[in-house]
C-alpha cells in the first residue's frame, strides 16, 4: 500500500510507471500476507517490483513503450516474470523505457520521457533543470532510484541495465548472455539482449538475479548451466582477486572527475584485498561502431513482425503493402525508424560483407581480446559512463552523441560477459556516477563480490 502510494504521488512527474496496476499488486500482496502468516513464505514474498514495458505481461497492456504496439495485451508472461511473481513478488506495474529499449535517456519513448529524481546542483543550490535517468530502462532506473519499487526489471542490449543504474544512483547488471530467458521479452538485437535487475543494493540485486535467471527451453539461447545462490558469495572480502584495468578505455576527452573516480575503484578493490593489473582489449575502439552495425541489423530483423495484422495498431490502406506502409509510419518513432533503415541497409545485397559480415568479425576479435585478458585475471574495471546524467534535449539532435553515450557499455553485450554498474560518487554537480565491472563468463558471483566493495 505504501509504494502503490508512492506511485500515485510522484508518477505524474517522474512519469516511470506507464500503467501502474495497484490493484493486481494489492491482491498479490494479500496472497503474499497469507503465506507469510501461514510460514508458507516463498524466496521473493511480499516484495514490491516494477517491470519494464518490454516484458509481455499476461493480463496487462505491454508496449515496448511505442505507438505501433498500441494497446496490445499479451495472454502469456514472459519467463523472467513469471519466474519472479512464482518466488512471491509483487508486481507494482509496467515501467517506462524507450521504444523497442532504443536509445540512452528514455527520450524516444511513445509515452514522453521519464524525469530523474536527482537534480543538479549549481553553486550550493538546486536546479530545475530536468535530468534523464539514462536509458533505455529509464523507467526502471527511476522508479528504484525514487523508491517507487524495490527494484525492477530491465533489460541490456548495449547498456540500457547499466548506463540508467550509473545515472541514477542504483546499482544494475547485466548477467551472462544466455543466463535469462528471453521469452516473452519484446525482441531488440536478438544476439544481445539480456534480462537482468535494478536494484538499491549489491545485494538486492544478487537476490534479484538469482530469483530471475533459469534455462528455459523456451528460449534456445538460454543456458543449463546452475544459477548459484548469488547472495551467498558477498561479503567474503577481495583476497587474490585480480582485477584488470583496461587502458583502451582511458579515452580521448575523458573527463577529470570520471578518471578520478576510476582512480578511486581501483583502490577501494585494492584495500579489499584485491591485485590491480594493467591490461589491453585492443579491440575495444571498435566496439561502439559494429555495435551500430549488428544491433540495427537485427533490431530491422525482429521489427518486421509489426506489420498491421498480428499485433497492436492497424492503419488501414487501399490494399495490403499500403497497409503495411501506413501502419509502420503512423507506429514506429523516429529512432526506431533510423535503426531500420540502417539495419536493412547493412544487410542488403552488395553492403552485407563490408558492414554486417565485417562487424560480425570484429565482434569475434573483441571476445578474443576478453578471452586472452582472463588469462592474467579476473574481473575488469572500467566507468560505466563518459559523463554524468545529462538534460533533457542535451543529445537529441545529434544521434552520435546519443551513441556515445554507450562507449563503455557495448564490448560486453558484444562479447557476451556479465557487467555490473555500481554507485561509486558523486560528479561535480551533486549527480551519481557509476563504475562498471566487467566478468568471466557466467561468473556473476565474483562480480556481485566486488562490487559490494565499491559502493
Ligand atoms: N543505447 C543503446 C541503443 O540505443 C543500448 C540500448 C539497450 O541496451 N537496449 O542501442
Amino acid at each position: 500500500q505504501a509504494f502503490v502510494a508512492a506511485i500515485d504521488g510522484a508518477n505524474a512527474h517522474l512519469n516511470a510507471f506507464v500503467l501502474p496496476t495497484p490493484e493486481l499488486a494489492l491482491k498479490q500482496a494479500a496472497e503474499s500476507d497469507k503465506r507469510l502468516k501461514t510460514g508458507d513464505a516463498r524466496p521473493l514474498e511480499g516484495l514490491p517490483l516494477g517491470n519494464k514495458d518490454l516484458f509481455c505481461t499476461a493480463g496487462v497492456r505491454t508496449t515496448a513503450c511505442s505507438k505501433i504496439l498500441d494497446d496490445f495485451t499479451p495472454t502469456y508472461e514472459s519467463t523472467v516474470g513469471a519466474n519472479l511473481w512464482n518466488a512471491g513478488a509483487v508486481m507494482l506495474g509496467k515501467l517506462n523505457c524507450d521504444e523497442f529499449a532504443m536509445g540512452s535517456s528514455n527520450e524516444t519513448s511513445a509515452f514522453g520521457p521519464v524525469v530523474s529524481p536527482w537534480r543538479r546542483e549549481r553553486g550550493g543550490k538546486l536546479t530545475d533543470d530536468k535530468l534523464v535517468p539514462g536509458g533505455s530502462s529509464g523507467g526502471s532506473s527511476a522508479a528504484v532510484s525514487a523508491d517507487l519499487c524495490l527494484a525492477a526489471t530491465a533489460t541490456d542490449t548495449g547498456g540500457s541495465i547499466r548506463q540508467p543504474a550509473a545515472l541514477t544512483g542504483t546499482v544494475g547488471i547485466k548477467p551472462t548472455y544466455g543466463r535469462c530467458s528471453r521469452w516473452g521479452i519484446v525482441a531488440f538485437a536478438s544476439s544481445l539482449d539480456q534480462a537482468g535487475p535494478i536494484a538499491k543494493t549489491v545485494r538486492d540485486a544478487a537476490i534479484m538475479l538469482r530469483a530471475m535467471a533459469s534455462h528455459d527451453h523456451k528460449d534456445s539461447t538460454s543456458v543449463e548451466t546452475p544459477v548459484p545462490d548469488y547472495e551467498a558469495a558477498l561479503g567474503q572480502g577481495l583476497k587474490g582477486l585480480r582485477v584488470g584495468v583496461p587502458k583502451e578505455y582511458r579515452v580521448e576527452g575523458m573527463s577529470k572527475e570520471i578518471e578520478k573516480l576510476w582512480q578511486e575503484g581501483i583502490a577501494w578493490l585494492k584495500a579489499a584485498g584485491a591485485t590491480i593489473h594493467d591490461i589491453s582489449l585492443p579491440h575495444t575502439k571498435f566496439a561502439l561502431p559494429a555495435y551500430y552495425i549488428v544491433a540495427p541489423a537485427e533490431a530491422s530483423s525482429n521489427l518486421a513482425r509489426y506489420d498491421g495484422v498480428r499485433y497492436g495498431l492497424r492503419v488501414p490502406g487501399k490494399d495490403l503493402i499500403d497497409t503495411y506502409e501506413n501502419t509502420r509510419a503512423a507506429g514506429f518513432g523516429k529512432e526506431v525508424r533510423r535503426r531500420i533503415l540502417i539495419g536493412t541497409y547493412v544487410l542488403s545485397a552488395g553492403y552485407y560483407d563490408a558492414y554486417y559480415l565485417k562487424a560480425q568479425k570484429v565482434r569475434t576479435l573483441i571476445k578474443r581480446d576478453f578471452d586472452d585478458a582472463w588469462k592474467s585475471v579476473d574481473v575488469v574495471l572500467t566507468p560505466t559512463t563518459p559523463s554524468p546524467a545529462f538534460g533533457f534535449g542535451e543529445k537529441t539532435g545529434d544521434p552520435l552523441a546519443m551513441y556515445l553515450e554507450d562507449i563503455f557499455t557495448v564490448t560486453v553485450n558484444m562479447a557476451g560477459l556479465p557487467g555490473i554498474s555500481v554507485p561509486a560518487g558523486l560528479s561535480g554537480e551533486g549527480t551519481p556516477l557509476g563504475l562498471q565491472l566487467i566478468g568471466k563468463p557466467f561468473d556473476e558471483a565474483t562480480l556481485f563480490r566486488a562490487a559490494q566493495a565499491i559502493e
